[in-house]
């Protein structure tokens, strides 16, 4: 229900992120009310910036506000290596590694057909695109559980006869942890073994 309140309305708008309670929401509401002025409209600005600002990268589907994106247009990554993943959020969590130079590809999701995402509803297709001969290979790095190991195993399927190379991440991430949450070492382990499917 709204309310006129600032304070109360700020909370209730708070909660609706993911992780945040009601007290949580409370205690960032009063931390705004004593920070420096303009903090508040410094972090609203930053939030509606994302509503036009963000469009995925035409080359490897990431969010971005540039296109390309920041690491396709980095001449310094090794445009012969693409890393699959699921979210935005792993390209983040690869990163974070250190260990990985060459560039990605965003599905954005995963094929679970229980949920009702089919192969068509991922961005499979940019990245069949992207197979050529500047490309030597491709690894999956989809998360370790049931729907990302069988969009593996299908993206691998159609990689196959198109002549380039497609490794899947060793199991050095447990089985069922999100690439997202990996920590840096397994991740980077992950990548060093990974093997030819
Ligand atoms: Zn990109």
């Amino acid at each position: 229900m709204p309310t006129a309140d600032p304070i109360a309305r700020a909370v209730q708008q708070l909660k609706r992120l993911p992780g945040i309670g009601e007290k949580t929401a409370t205690r960032l509401v009063y931390w705004m009310l004593n920070a420096p002025s303009g903090t508040p409209s410094d972090i609203a600005s930053a939030l509606v910036a994302l509503e036009d600002g963000i469009h995925p990268c035409s080359l490897c589907c990431n969010l971005t506000g540039s296109d390309p994106c920041p690491i396709c247009a980095d001449p310094k990554r090794d445009a012969r290596l693409v890393c699959v993943v699921e979210h935005p959020q792993d390209v983040l969590a690869f990163e974070r590694s250190g260990e990985y130079r060459g560039r990605y590809h965003v599905l954005h999701g995963s094929i679970a057909p229980l949920d009702g995402v089919t192969p068509d509803q991922l961005k499979i297709r940019e990245l069949l695109a992207r197979v050529g001969p500047g490309l030597d290979e491709v690894i999956l790095a989809t998360d370790p559980d049931v729907e990302g190991d069988a969009t593996a195993l299908y993206i691998g399927r159609l990689l196959q006869p198109l002549g380039v190379k497609v490794t899947r991440l060793a199991h050095g991430i447990s089985v069922g942890t999100e690439i997202e949450y990996a920590d840096a070492v397994s991740l980077a382990r992950a990548l060093q073994y990974r093997r030819e499917m």
